[in-house]
Protein backbone atom coordinates (compact mmCIF):
# COMPACT_ATOMS: atom_id res chain seq x y z
CA UNK A 1 0.00 0.00 0.00
CA UNK A 2 1.68 3.28 -1.00
CA UNK A 3 0.14 5.87 1.78
CA UNK A 4 1.34 9.07 2.28
CA UNK A 5 2.99 9.14 5.44
CA UNK A 6 2.25 12.44 7.02
CA UNK A 7 5.19 14.15 8.72
CA UNK A 8 5.56 14.47 12.76
CA UNK A 9 2.21 13.49 15.09
CA UNK A 10 -0.63 12.88 13.04
CA UNK A 11 -3.56 15.09 14.61
CA UNK A 12 -5.90 13.57 12.59
CA UNK A 13 -6.46 10.16 10.65
CA UNK A 14 -7.72 10.57 6.39
CA UNK A 15 -11.12 9.65 7.53
CA UNK A 16 -11.32 13.02 9.82
CA UNK A 17 -11.26 11.05 13.45
CA UNK A 18 -8.67 12.46 15.80
CA UNK A 19 -5.41 10.04 16.04
CA UNK A 20 -5.77 8.25 19.00
CA UNK A 21 -2.38 7.22 21.19
CA UNK A 22 -2.17 3.18 22.24
CA UNK A 23 0.06 0.55 23.12
CA UNK A 24 1.13 -2.05 21.36
CA UNK A 25 0.70 -5.56 23.20
CA UNK A 26 2.09 -7.57 20.16
CA UNK A 27 5.36 -9.60 21.24
CA UNK A 28 7.08 -7.94 18.99
CA UNK A 29 6.89 -4.41 20.20
CA UNK A 30 5.39 -5.06 23.74
CA UNK A 31 4.66 -1.95 25.51
CA UNK A 32 5.51 0.71 22.31
CA UNK A 33 3.08 3.62 21.37
CA UNK A 34 1.97 4.53 18.44
CA UNK A 35 -1.31 6.43 16.75
CA UNK A 36 -4.14 5.35 15.52
CA UNK A 37 -7.30 5.67 14.40
CA UNK A 38 -10.28 5.40 16.60
CA UNK A 39 -11.98 3.32 13.95
CA UNK A 40 -9.91 0.99 13.20
CA UNK A 41 -8.40 0.04 16.66
CA UNK A 42 -10.86 -3.04 16.74
CA UNK A 43 -9.20 -4.68 13.67
CA UNK A 44 -5.60 -5.08 12.51
CA UNK A 45 -6.12 -3.07 9.60
CA UNK A 46 -5.75 0.42 11.02
CA UNK A 47 -6.70 3.53 8.52
CA UNK A 48 -3.97 5.47 10.58
CA UNK A 49 -0.46 3.61 11.97
CA UNK A 50 2.18 5.35 13.09
CA UNK A 51 5.28 4.64 15.96
CA UNK A 52 5.20 7.35 18.38
CA UNK A 53 8.39 7.38 18.89
CA UNK A 54 9.19 7.85 15.51
CA UNK A 55 6.25 10.47 15.08
CA UNK A 56 8.24 12.49 18.14
CA UNK A 57 11.74 12.17 16.32
CA UNK A 58 10.11 13.83 13.40
CA UNK A 59 8.58 16.55 15.35
CA UNK A 60 11.60 17.13 17.30
CA UNK A 61 13.64 17.75 13.68
CA UNK A 62 10.43 20.08 12.67
CA UNK A 63 11.04 21.95 15.55
CA UNK A 64 14.31 22.18 15.29
CA UNK A 65 13.88 24.04 11.82
CA UNK A 66 11.10 25.93 13.53
CA UNK A 67 13.51 27.28 16.04
CA UNK A 68 16.66 27.83 13.37
CA UNK A 69 13.56 29.87 11.42
CA UNK A 70 12.79 31.66 15.38
CA UNK A 71 16.30 32.81 15.39
CA UNK A 72 16.85 34.21 12.04
CA UNK A 73 13.99 36.11 12.38
CA UNK A 74 14.51 37.22 15.66
CA UNK A 75 18.00 38.19 14.14
CA UNK A 76 16.72 40.00 11.75
CA UNK A 77 14.06 42.06 13.81
CA UNK A 78 16.72 42.83 16.59
CA UNK A 79 18.35 44.85 13.59
CA UNK A 80 15.73 46.08 11.98
CA UNK A 81 15.31 47.47 15.99
CA UNK A 82 18.72 48.61 16.15
CA UNK A 83 18.64 50.41 12.82
CA UNK A 84 15.59 52.33 14.33
CA UNK A 85 17.17 53.01 17.43
CA UNK A 86 19.84 54.65 15.81
CA UNK A 87 17.60 56.80 13.30
CA UNK A 88 16.00 57.90 16.67
CA UNK A 89 19.27 59.26 18.03
CA UNK A 90 20.36 60.93 14.42
CA UNK A 91 16.85 62.55 14.61
CA UNK A 92 17.11 63.54 18.16
CA UNK A 93 20.77 65.12 17.07
CA UNK A 94 19.16 67.08 14.13
CA UNK A 95 16.18 68.23 16.82
CA UNK A 96 18.79 69.77 18.64
CA UNK A 97 20.78 71.37 15.97
CA UNK A 98 17.22 72.95 15.14
CA UNK A 99 16.89 74.01 18.56
CA UNK A 100 19.97 75.86 19.00
CA UNK A 101 19.15 77.80 15.77
CA UNK A 102 15.67 78.44 16.89
CA UNK A 103 17.19 79.94 19.79
CA UNK A 104 19.64 82.39 18.04
CA UNK A 105 17.10 83.13 15.97
CA UNK A 106 15.06 84.40 19.28
CA UNK A 107 18.00 86.40 19.91
CA UNK A 108 17.93 87.84 17.08
CA UNK A 109 14.69 88.99 16.74
CA UNK A 110 14.94 90.26 20.22
CA UNK A 111 17.64 92.62 19.30
CA UNK A 112 15.71 93.78 16.57
CA UNK A 113 13.43 94.45 18.23
CA UNK A 114 15.28 96.54 21.07
CA UNK A 115 16.70 98.18 17.64
CA UNK A 116 13.15 99.17 16.21
CA UNK A 117 12.15 100.33 19.90
CA UNK A 118 15.10 102.62 19.88
CA UNK A 119 14.67 103.61 16.35
CA UNK A 120 10.99 104.67 17.35
CA UNK A 121 12.32 106.45 20.15
CA UNK A 122 14.93 108.56 18.54
CA UNK A 123 12.88 109.39 15.75
CA UNK A 124 9.84 110.56 18.20
CA UNK A 125 12.21 112.66 20.03
CA UNK A 126 14.34 114.07 17.44
CA UNK A 127 10.74 114.88 15.11
CA UNK A 128 9.22 116.26 19.31
CA UNK A 129 12.42 118.29 19.38
CA UNK A 130 12.29 119.52 15.79
CA UNK A 131 8.78 120.58 16.09
ZN1 LIG B 1 -9.64 6.87 10.49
Amino acid sequence: MAKRRQKGMPNACRCGESSLIKTSGTSKNPGRLFHCCPKGSENDNYRLFKWTDESMVEELFFMKETMKNLEMKTRTCEDMVNCIEKDIKDLKMVGRGYEKEMETMKAEVRLLKCMIVCGVVVFAGYFRFCA
